[in-house]
């Protein structure tokens, strides 16, 4: 499962790829299918059906009690997400149009307020179409909910099972579940391969991976198209197993897949197509070695350049708006619908000491030449009707955001982009500006610790001065802006994070940034702390299963000064939240820790 707003971008691109060299090429959303499967009045029967009447757990009792207005409200819902109905904005928007179950009451910021009180305030300014979105997007979440309690505990809305992959250096739990007893869900992804099957015919399938929650649902299909056409050859591919996969050495995985690839599939698909050299391609029988130098090494990468993505076989119209925030910038991510594009390859500061920076997708920089990378985005626009852009970049380089600004200005063309950068003193004001009236409407970056001592440890190249510099040149122009942050830095101290919440309050109350996120730091095992740790960084050894690796990313460390506990993430998140709905931006930041 992934997000179910618009169509990942893996598939379009390597289709559109494939079609390029002649290649008969069909691609399926799957995670929406799934989706879309179990938003149905016969879903909600079929999870009625298998709750046992007079003893219904706790967390069910709503559901059940009130299952009529699930059962009549979920087509119209999801149609409504969809856009076919605008017009039931006027009755979902509505207080007690649709039962209300837990999503709806952590839209407050503590116990004692009114959800419907938050609710207008929150959305006054935006209308009725923005909080009857957010009612049916909050109902479509409750109903989530209660049927992965009814029917499938491993499910959530935008991941599937993602437990048995987050961390995973065995493959026995995939395994497991994958030879035991089919669930409700698990039911329907079967059903849909085999309908593919059907329609298709193909002589190939590749999956795509790009998350944990992503894992198992590929290897299902996989298991599914041996089972129904034994011929068909398997590939296995994407975010996941580039970062994840590199040293898996558990050859029950080639039982599944005959082929996994590594980084950028273009090559590697061509290759294993007979269309090109075999290359970044493991089989049974290689191993992590061969990958890397060997007889699995890579080519040269071709030349960057932006790819024409072929959405032909995906319905935009099916896809689901969700707004499970009055955020505006937040909303960015599941509203609408982004045709997503990879501007540049890699980083162009790839640096960071934290970062993956030793694999290829952030290691290896490569500028796509900006009047190709607008003439591919205006040939998916034309074949799509979306000219709404997401530039999936690690960090678009300021140069790059200036050229194709120019480039668009110049050519009087009308479309709106957001994507991730740096916050890097070459965004002046005059670029930021230059952005925004080429249709930029937000920026996300790494703000990280917020602490100019730990920003010039962990080597991101900006400081705390240069960055909020960045932030007021584009909330100066109306482009939004959200900081991804971090805590618990090896040798970050409690002062410095209180330091660093406060610094980020300040940047709300004076509108330099619109939404941010904090996340635990996280030793990976591609990083230069992995590879070069500081004094006090001890990192931990990796588990070796019986059957050989599995997943290998993220890895255990101890730390001499000690670590942060639970509650510094939890006063973070709650902190933040508040700030985001324009809360507590007058209180010291200290108040959010129990000091
Ligand atoms: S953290 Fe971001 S800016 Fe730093 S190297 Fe990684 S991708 Fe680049």
């Amino acid at each position: 499962m992934v997000q179910v707003n618009t169509p990942y971008p893996a598939t379009p691109v390597l289709t559109g790829f494939l079609k390029e060299h002649g290649v008969e090429a069909h691609q399926a959303d799957l995670s929406l299918e799934v989706a879309l499967r179990l938003f149905t009045p016969e879903t909600v029967d079929a999870a009625l059906a298998r709750i046992p009447s007079g003893r219904v757990p706790r967390k069910l009792k709503p559901f059940v009690t009130l299952s009529r207005d699930y059962r009549e409200n979920v087509a119209p819902v999801v149609r409504f997400l969809q856009g076919a109905a605008p017009e039931l904005a006027w009755r979902f928007a509505h207080p007690g149009s649709l039962p209300e179950g837990p999503h709806f009451r952590e839209l407050t910021p503590d116990e004692e307020s009114d959800p419907e009180e938050t609710l207008l305030a929150l959305c006054g300014q935006q209308g009725i179409e923005a909080r009857a979105k957010i009612r049916a997007s909050l109902f479509l979440d409750d109903l989530a909910g209660y049927l992965a309690e009814a029917l499938d505990r491993d499910f959530a809305f935008a991941r599937y099972a993602e437990h048995l992959a987050v961390a995973a250096p065995s493959f026995d739990p995939i395994l497991r579940r994958l030879k035991g007893k089919p669930s409700y869900i698990d039911e329907i992804l079967d059903g849909l391969v085999a309908e593919q099957l059907r329609r298709f015919k193909p002589d190939f399938v590749g999956v795509t991976v790009p998350f944990p929650g992503t894992v198992y649902g590929a290897f299902r299909i996989a298991q599914a198209v041996r089972r129904l056409a034994p011929e068909v050859k398997t590939l296995l591919g994407g975010g996941y197993v580039n970062s994840e996969l590199r040293d898996l050495t558990d050859e029950r995985v080639f039982d599944y897949f005959d082929f996994i690839s590594y980084d950028e599939g273009f090559a590697p698909l061509l290759g294993i197509l007979g269309l090109g050299p075999r290359v970044r391609t493991r089989v049974r029988g290689t191993t992590p070695a061969d990958v890397a130098n060997g007889r699995c090494a890579g080519v040269s990468p071709a030349p960057c350049k932006v790819r024409v993505s072929d959405y032909s076989d995906l319905d935009l119209g099916r896809y689901l708006s969700l707004v499970e925030t009055s955020n505006l910038m937040h909303r960015l991510w599941s509203d609408g619908r982004w045709i997503k594009v990879q501007l540049a390859s890699g980083c162009y500061w790839h640096r960071c000491r934290f970062c993956d920076v030793a694999l290829d997708y952030i290691g290896r920089y490569a500028m796509p030449e900006p009047r190709q990378a607008v003439d591919a985005m205006l040939a998916m626009r034309d074949a799509t009707g979306v000219g709404a852009f997401h530039f999936t970049d690690e960090a678009v380089p300021p140069s790059l955001c200036r050229a194709i600004s120019d480039e668009l200005i110049a050519r009087g063309e009308k479309i709106v982009w957001w994507g991730n950068i740096r916050f890097d003193k070459g965004f002046t004001p005059d670029i930021a500006a230059r952005m925004a009236e080429a249709g930029c409407i937000a920026v996300t970056g790494g703000l990280e610790c917020a602490c100019d001592r730990l920003l010039k440890l962990m080597n991101k190249g900006v400081t705390c001065g240069g960055a909020r510099a960045v932030c007021e040149a584009f909330a100066d122009t109306g482009v939004l802006v959200h900081a991804y942050l971090m805590y618990d830095y090896p040798s970050e101290t409690l002062a410095e994070t209180i330091g660093a919440l406060d610094f980020v309050r300040h940047l709300f109350a004076d509108g330099c940034i619109q939404s941010a996120f904090w996340h635990r730091f996280a030793l990976t095992v591609h990083s230069p702390l992995a590879a070069d740790p500081p004094e006090g960084l001890v990192p931990g050894r990796p588990a070796n299963p019986r059957h050989g690796r599995f997943a290998l990313n993220e890895i255990p460390y101890t730390y001499a000064g000690g670590k942060a506990g639970e509650e510094i993430g939890k006063a973070l998140s709650l902190a933040t939240y508040n700030y985001m709905l324009g809360r507590g931006l007058d209180m010291p930041a200290k108040v959010w820790f129990k000091t």
